[in-house]
């Protein structure tokens, strides 16, 4: 287990929190190497048994260190935009691994991923295969080309996290995809290799995603009759973590429900987990700052929906707890940050024994957790530490006074 208590103090992996609290200071992520390793190689080995290839979702936690533990282990990565390219190319990552997801990749963004030489464009629109086709061609290249179809299933999440019904603004109507994936074979400078989809995140039932790999590989087939068969298939990410009391199913679940679907089939099979990998390998750390008691019992902490944005933005619920254990009166505290917004809570009547200076961990913040984080009401945004046994690096300095204007500009004259 990378996070136990001994002697009643929270410690991950062989490093006491408060400990990493008072070298590094809070807000504080820390994350176990030994928890994202382990949850990668437990997709892995999950899918062992056929050709496949894990396709990180960077956009969960893209943090340089992370993508770089996941490239020595071989995984692949899904991006979102140029940016997340740049970080993994920075991090060492295989750009012949890495698949470009995204309702709206620019012309620059094409271009770098065609030069570096990525394993697929995930094309969500035909307006973009066009413009694909276009841009591959002026470079005399050839654009390795997915279709993402919304397959029109419902995920059962949170709506903001869901993408694959037909109101999203994600990938191609699976009814009209067929005609697409004949039109896109048809245009100069594209090879037409794959087939995708991802119709949302936090998922805790495998029923939709098998619905959604049935729908698609009904299409595979007639594809196949008309000659042209795919090479790979990607079933994008979206296994849920476990924040409070959901039972996600695991990756060998998945690789079990999926695997009567794809018996006997020779494609490759490309994967996105971005959450299962990195979400509960990781903590935030903060320090509480002021107990206001009243009508609701305030803990004001020195993190916030800056630092951490799930709660804020869909309520999402991530289990909270000092991080040692005292002899202070237990109450239901509303744990929020001090940002001047309502909606800056990190938790609600939660029973806590704090007091003043006291530190809390709030779990499962590894995924859409640092990622998110802002500025917003000028606060520097926090560091983040691996733990790796006994040892603690720092992988990204905390934001300084100073990096708040960095870039800007005063006026000149007066
Ligand atoms: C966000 C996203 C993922 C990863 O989702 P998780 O829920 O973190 O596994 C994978 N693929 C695409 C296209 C995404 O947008």
């Amino acid at each position: 287990m990378s996070f136990s208590r001994q002697h009643g103090t929270l410690t991950v992996e062989d490093c006491a929190v408060d400990d990493l609290a008072a070298r590094f200071g809070t807000p504080l992520y820390v994350y176990s190497r030994a928890a994202i390793e382990s949850a990668w190689r437990a997709y892995d080995a999950a899918f062992a048994d056929r050709d496949h290839l894990i396709c990180y979702a960077v956009k969960a936690n893209g943090s340089l260190a992370i993508l770089q533990l996941l490239a020595r282990l071989g995984s692949g990565f899904d991006i979102v935009s140029g940016g997340e390219l740049e970080r993994v190319l920075q991090a060492g990552g295989d750009p012949g691994r890495v698949v470009f997801s995204g309702v709206g990749k620019t012309t620059a963004e094409i271009e770098r991923a065609l030069e570096v030489g990525i394993l697929a464009f995930n094309v969500e629109s035909e307006s973009e295969l066009e413009r694909l086709s276009e841009v591959a061609t002026r470079l005399g290249r050839e654009a390795p080309v997915s279709l993402r179809v919304n397959p029109d299933v419902d995920a059962r999440t949170h709506p903001y996290i869901s993408t694959g019904l037909r109101d999203n603004k994600f990938g191609i109507d699976i009814h009209a995809a067929e005609a697409v994936y004949t039109r896109a074979a048809e245009r100069p400078g594209l090879r037409v290799e794959g087939l995708d989809f991802h119709i949302g995140s936090q998922l805790t039932e495998l029923e939709p995603l098998a619905d959604a790999l049935s729908r698609s590989l009904a299409l595979v087939d007639r594809l196949a009759e008309q000659g042209l068969p795919l090479k790979h298939l990607d079933i994008g990410g979206g296994l849920g973590i476990r924040y409070e009391n959901e039972t996600p199913p695991s990756p060998a679940a998945l690789a079990e429900s999926l695997g009567a679907l794809l018996k006997d089939r020779p494609q490759r099979v490309l994967m996105e987990p971005g959450r299962a990998i990195v979400g509960a390998a990781g903590l935030l750390v903060s320090r509480v700052e002021y107990l206001k008691p009243g009508h609701r019992d305030f803990a004001i902490v020195d993190a916030a929906m800056t630092d951490l944005l799930r709660p804020a933005l869909y309520d999402a619920w991530q289990r909270i707890e000092a991080v040692n254990t005292t002899a202070d009166e237990t109450r239901l505290y509303d744990v929020v940050g001090p940002v001047c917004e309502t909606a800056d809570v990190l938790g609600r009547e939660r029973a806590l024994a704090l007091s003043p200076g006291a530190l809390v961990a709030i779990f499962d913040a590894g995924a859409y957790g640092f990622v998110m984080a802002s500025q917003y009401n000028a606060r520097p945004r926090p560091a983040e530490v691996l733990v790796d046994g006994a040892e603690a690096h720092l992988i990204r300095a905390r934001e300084r006074v100073d990096d708040l204007w960095r870039g800007e500009h005063l006026l000149e004259a007066p």
